[in-house]
Parts: C-alpha cells; sequence; structure tokens
C-alpha cells in the first residue's frame, strides 16, 4: 500500500509552492521509513523550483536538508532501527558499481546519483524530497545525527555542511591556510565555522556590509566588503583558498585576483556562467575548481565533526506555510542563516 504523505510542491517555474499531496513506496527490503521532522531551505531549492538550470520537472517537492526518525525498517535492514535519529541529503541513490561509488563519493557517480528530488529512481519514478512529512530511502542513503546535535540546527548541515565541508578537507585545508569565504549565507556561514575549527585564518568577502558583526561572531577573523568595487580591487591578493558560495552571477575574475601564488578558488555556489579571464589565472598558477555537496561517508564524518566540535546551523525556523515568502527573503540576502521548515506544521 503506497504510503499517502502531505507534502508542498511547485507545478511550474512561475508558481509558488503550495499544499498537495503524493505517494510514499511502500518500505522495501532495504528501506527505512523516515517520519521528517525539519527540512533546510538551501538555495538550490530556488533553482530547481524556478528551473533556473534548465532541467526541472514539475510536480516538484523540494527539500535536501532531512531530519527526522527512523518509523519502520524493511526485513533486511541491518545499519537503522525504528527512534534513531537519522538524516538524508541530496542523494537517495547511485549505481554503488563505478570507481567513485566504490570510493565513497557517490555524488560523482560515473551514471549520475539519484537526486532526492528532481531525480529519477532506477524504476524510473520521479523522486520528491522533504518539503513533505515522511520519506522512504533506502538504508545505504542515510545518515546518523549524533546526539548532542539539535534536530532543527543539524538539519542545514545534510547540504550546506557537507558542501563547505568536503572542499575543506579535500584541498587539505589546515592551521595557518588563508581561507576566504565568499558569500555569508547557508553554505556561506557553515564555511566560515569549519575553517575556523580546521585551524584556518579565515576571512569573509560579503557584499553585504552589514554582516561584518555576525561573521566575526561566527568566528571570522576579518571581513572584507565586496560590494564598492574601488574599495575591493585595492585589496592584495592574499587568499591560499577561497570557498565561493555565491548564488547569483558576479565578477569571478575579481576574486580569481585575491589569490597568492599557487592560490586556488573552489566553487560551490551555481550561479549562470560568468566569462573567467586567463591572464590572473597563468600569472600566479592559480587555480578553479569546483566540488559538489560529498559522499555518504563523508558526510557522516562531518556530522561526527560537528558534534565534536559543537558545530551546528544558525537557523530561524518556519512553518511550511511560509515558505514563499522564505524564497523572496533568500533572494534578497535576509536570511541568517538558514530556513529550517517544521514539518510539525504541515501536520497539523
Ligand atoms: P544563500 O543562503 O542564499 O546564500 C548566498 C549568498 O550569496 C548570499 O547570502 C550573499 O552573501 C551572496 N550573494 C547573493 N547575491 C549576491 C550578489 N548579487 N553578489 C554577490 N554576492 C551575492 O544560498 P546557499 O543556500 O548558501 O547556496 C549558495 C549557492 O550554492 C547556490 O547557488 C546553491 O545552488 C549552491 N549550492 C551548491 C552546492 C554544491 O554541491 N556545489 C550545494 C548546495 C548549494 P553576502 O550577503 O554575504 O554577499
Ligand atoms: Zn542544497
Ligand atoms: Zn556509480
Amino acid at each position: 500500500m503506497p504510503l499517502s504523505t502531505a507534502a508542498y510542491a511547485v507545478h511550474s517555474a512561475t508558481t509558488p509552492l503550495e499544499p498537495w499531496s503524493l505517494d510514499r513506496r511502500e518500505p522495501g527490503e532495504k528501506d527505512v521509513l523516515i517520519e521528517i521532522h525539519y527540512c533546510g531551505v538551501c538555495h538550490t531549492d530556488i533553482h530547481f523550483a524556478r528551473n533556473e538550470w534548465g532541467f526541472s520537472e514539475y510536480p516538484m517537492v523540494p527539500g535536501h536538508e532531512i531530519v527526522g526518525r527512523v518509523v519502520r525498517v524493511g526485513g533486511g535492514v541491518t545499519k537503522w532501527k525504528p527512534g534513531d535519529s537519522v538524516g538524508v541529503g541530496c542523494m537517495v541513490d547511485s549505481c554503488r558499481a563505478c570507481g567513485p561509488c566504490k570510493a565513497g563519493e557517490e555524488q560523482y557517480c560515473d551514471t549520475g546519483s539519484t537526486f532526492t528530488y528532481n531525480g529519477r529512481e532506477k524504476d524510473g519514478s520521479l523522486t520528491f524530497g522533504g518539503y513533505s512529512t515522511q520519506i522512504v530511502v533506502d538504508q545505504d542513503f542515510v545518515v546518523r545525527i549524533p546526539d548532542g546535535l539539535s534536530l532543527d540546527a543539524a538539519a542545514p548541515l545534510l547540504c550546506a555542511g557537507i558542501t563547505t565541508y568536503s572542499p575543506l578537507r579535500h584541498f587539505g585545508v589546515k592551521p595557518g591556510t588563508r581561507v576566504g569565504v565568499v558569500g555569508l549565507g547557508g553554505l556561506g556561514h557553515m564555511g566560515v565555522k569549519f575553517a575556523k575549527a580546521m585551524g584556518a585564518h579565515t576571512t569573509v568577502l560579503s557584499h553585504s556590509p552589514s554582516k561584518e558583526a555576525d561573521a566575526r561572531a561566527l568566528g571570522a577573523d576579518d571581513f572584507i566588503a565586496t560590494k564598492d568595487d574601488e574599495a575591493f580591487k585595492e585589496h592584495p591578493a592574499r587568499f591560499d583558498f577561497l570557498l565561493n558560495t555565491v548564488s547569483a552571477p558576479h565578477d569571478l575574475n575579481a576574486y580569481v585576483d585575491k589569490l597568492t601564488l599557487d592560490g586556488r578558488m573552489v566553487l560551490v555556489g551555481l550561479p549562470d556562467p560568468t566569462p573567467l579571464a586567463a591572464f590572473p589565472l597563468i600569472l600566479r598558477r592559480r587555480s578553479i575548481s569546483g566540488s559538489l555537496i560529498g559522499g555518504i561517508r563523508e558526510t557522516q564524518e562531518m556530522l561526527d565533526f560537528c558534534a565534536a566540535h559543537g558545530i551546528v546551523c544558525e537557523i530561524e525556523v518556519i512553518p511550511m506555510q511560509a515558505i514563499n515568502e522564505a524564497y523572496e527573503r533568500m533572494l534578497r540576502s535576509d536570511v541568517r542563516y538558514r530556513f529550517v521548515i517544521d514539518m510539525a506544521s504541515l501536520k497539523a
């Protein structure tokens, strides 16, 4: 019997999210049924809901920062039991046979991992995300929320957390690395917390001068306002590593210019393409990289790192019914620093 599930869905690129109902599959042998307590609101949800990347499918139930409790498990489930606090991030499946999958980097699966929403299950059916009251997921794509992390403030770790943790780790950020975090939003504020916890000298580069006090309270050693192009140009090239989390089109070259010899900028923000000049890269052997979320094993490592270091997200909890207004506020950079939906509002 399919499980009738309350949700919020978007039906076209130009219409708001509205109440909807969907059927989750009955948990199979290896499946876990999770009651969703909270779901974070990622800027990717907006890009997808509004078809900004051109491959959105409707109806769409966004949401890939999911936390809740296990309600029921299939007969072959060994990892989870009812009552466990668990999370689900941006993926719910992958081929599991290719090199990246075997290496625990399912996000780079050669055949493409199955996104939590706007993805296709192996049987071809469309996936629906966390703006809903329950979800059924294969046990291998579920992670444990460590004791001591509150569920609401942990929710955004499932995307904003892992997306910033993974490149900092992968590219070897360590004590003394001079890190700049570009954009202080959901991803950016987690980037600051992780870079500091890894011992880096951490600077926020933000186009919102009003965020300076917050940046420092989050642990940043320094703050650079980027809105005034002329003043920004004057800053010397002093970053070993820039983590660019900006969601809107902007001049990448202005940031490349702030990297030292052999410095690297990692793009995790996904705005429209912007032109990249060769000279500033060549003249100082600088690099530009991209990074996509993180694998399941690394997501668990990140959650355990958060528990060990007392790291959670700064959140504003909202009811499901406030989602459209929340999107508008995010587009105005008016969120400190992640909206998290309390799914009890949808059950009431
Ligand atoms: P967010 O909370 O809305 O934060 C984005 C930040 O970008 C804003 O807070 C703002 O920071 C800055 N910004 C916005 N407009 C700007 C502009 N016109 N010029 C300069 N800076 C601007 O978004 P998010 O959820 O952190 O997501 C950020 C981006 O990462 C999105 O594009 C999202 O799709 C992408 N993403 C990628 C991955 C991945 O795996 N690579 C995973 C998740 C999300 P300031 O006010 O400080 O300037
Ligand atoms: Zn996300
Ligand atoms: Zn694979």
